[in-house]
């Protein structure tokens, strides 16, 4: 599965946000048999249009698609000089798909800041320029390796060109996401900074409802996504029955959690979106990639509904709410017959037909 990375200067309020995260965790709950990794935390995307479909079918459970973000150690200043990034932070953030960033706009004297006082802006230098820097360590010994093998006629002149534009935009003091750049030839270095960035702005309760010194915030990081939450909120949040959760969230002024919000807004920075299963057993979110076809869609539930694809039914599940019922949605003309170059779109409920 696709991950996201936690990254933050030290005292930002990592920790606490992925505690919140990993109490969250449905991975226990609902795949029993899934390994689960300590610093992994696999929380839900939420998906209001599931428990409609459940009611519609009268399914048994729902399972929703699901988003994991993997907790990795502190960025501070000047890491990656002397003894550099450690080896496992690297290995950690490589693999990962995504980078989210905790910036701490929370003021609170009793919580020590690295830097001396709260600035977000500054933090967010610090942790990029490190992350930078770590990139072009991998670009120049990457570019004097691919120096040698276009010489030698093993490399497509191209990939250097790449390797070599990059470093051009890193020394200009630009990340590789920022500038829209397309690391694809050069994918094998990982780069940190190519890899698409959310930034989680942890607030005081009251910025909440601030809906000014919110947009100014993202403002700062666009066109990367922002998410707003105040950490310690979302902590208590875990640990109340819904009603409770509900009323603690309308009091700060917020319709959705941060970590509802950050699910969300990762599983759309990976690029991915789901379509909608529904039976009587259960009513179930899949996850693919955007731009997907029918067949790689049906290979999500079980490799033989690739391989055997014949064809899909789809209704989407605005009509089929308006319908009430397959049957009622096929006698007005609701439910399509879709082929194997159909794409996907978001909120297809589909049944496919194969071959076994
Ligand atoms: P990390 O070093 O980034 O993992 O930060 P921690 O999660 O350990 O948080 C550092 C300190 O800040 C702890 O004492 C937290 O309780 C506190 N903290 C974290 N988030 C918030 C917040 O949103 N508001 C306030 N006031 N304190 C917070």
């Amino acid at each position: 599965a696709l991950t996201i990375g936690i990254v933050g200067l030290p005292n930002v309020g990592k920790s606490t946000l992925f505690n919140a995260l990993t109490q969250n965790d449905v991975l226990a709950a609902n795949y029993p048999f899934a390994t689960i990794e300590p610093n992994v935390g696999v929380v839900e995307l939420p998906d209001p249009r599931l428990k409609v479909l459940a009611g519609i079918f009268g399914s048994e459970r729902i399972l929703p698609a699901t988003v994991s973000f993997v907790d990795i150690a502190g960025i501070v200043k000047g890491a990656s000089e002397g003894e550099g990034l450690g080896n496992q932070f690297l290995a950690n953030i490589r693999e990962s798909d995504a980078i989210a960033q905790v910036v701490r706009a929370f003021t609170d004297s009793d919580v020590v800041h690295v830097a001396g006082q709260v600035d977000p802006a500054s933090d967010m230098e610090t942790i990029n320029t490190e992350l930078m820097l770590a990139d072009l360590q991998t670009l120049e010994k990457a570019i004097v390796r691919y120096e040698k093998e276009v010489k030698g006629k093993k490399v497509d002149p191209a990939v250097l060109q790449t390797a070599l534009d990059a470093r051009a935009l890193l020394e200009a003091g630009t990340t590789l996401s920022s500038a829209g750049f397309d690391a694809s030839p050069i994918r094998e270095l990982g780069l940190l900074s190519a890899k698409p960035f959310i930034y989680v702005f942890n607030v005081d309760e009251g910025v909440l409802g601030d809906a000014g010194r919110m947009a100014e915030l993202a403002a700062m990081v666009a066109p990367a996504k922002a998410v707003f939450l105040d950490a310690k909120i979302e902590s208590e949040l875990i640990g109340l029955d819904p009603e409770d959760a509900a009323e603690l969230l309308a009091s700060t002024g917020q319709t959705e959690s941060g970590l509802d919000q950050l699910a969300r807004i990762g599983f759309d920075t990976l690029g991915l979106q789901t379509y909608l299963t529904a039976g009587p057993k259960e009513s179930r979110a899949w996850t693919i990639g955007k731009g997907w076809k029918a067949p790689q869609a049906a290979g999500v539930i079980h490799t033989d509904f690739e391989k055997g694809f014949i064809k899909a039914e789809v209704i989407g599940f605005d009509d089929l709410v308006e319908c009430g019922s397959v049957a009622e949605a096929r006698a007005r003309g609701k439910a399509r017959i879709e082929g194997k170059d159909y794409v996907m779109q978001d909120g297809d409920v589909v049944e496919f037909r194969f071959n076994v």
